[in-house]
């Protein structure tokens, strides 16, 4: 797996809850084994306590992505390293599965919680320094306010998914034929 690939831990952690929805889908250790099997991650051992410190570690790296987005780098770049303070990596080289050698941020040395922290952070840190903190999102579809790192090569990525941009669209069509059905 690539470093730049281990953001997507980020990405997937802090979509867990839609606060324009007022869903959340981290509440349980049930929860916390999703989104372990979603990042490819097998649930080893989920403890009650996963819960509460990944839904607190959710909440920073929301506000990094939303300080990237909205043009304050600073305080994005300061939380994010809060984040890589508390919760370190433990690189290892590993060749599991028949699959060539590659980089493991953490093996689960720490609980679970910690360790996805260390590599959701890590990930979010490589894409903020090489593709530039502008291209961390917010989707621009509301309600929906998923976050997404942009990796387009024209940097026009304005929406979390296709579902999101088919229905933003609709939602413009059907306002200009309202205004035009109005002249
Ligand atoms: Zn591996
Ligand atoms: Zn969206």
């Amino acid at each position: 797996m690539e470093l730049s690939a281990y953001a997507d831990y980020a990405v997937r952690l802090v979509n867990t809850e839609a606060p324009g929805r007022g869903t959340d889908e981290l509440r349980t250790t049930a929860d916390v084994a999703r989104l372990l099997a979603a990042v490819g991650r097998p649930a080893a051992r989920v403890a009650e306590s996963d819960v509460p410190r990944l839904r607190a570690v959710r909440a920073r790296l929301r506000s990094v992505f939303a300080d990237a987005a909205e043009g304050r780098p600073e305080e994005a770049v300061a939380t994010l390293n809060g984040v890589l303070a508390e919760f370190p990596v433990h690189p290892r080289v590993t060749g599991h599965d028949g699959r060539p050698w590659h980089i493991h941020l953490a093996d689960d040395q720490a609980g679970t919680a910690e360790s996805y922290a260390a590599v959701a952070g890590m990930g979010l840190a490589v894409q903020l320094t090489s593709l530039g903190p502008e291209r961390l999102g917010l989707c621009d579809a509301p309600p929906c306010r998923n976050v997404f790192v942009d990796a387009s090569a024209n940097r026009s990525r304005r929406y979390c998914s296709e579902r999101c941009a088919t229905r933003a669209n609709v939602a413009v069509y059907r306002a200009r034929r309202k205004a035009r059905s109005a002249d």
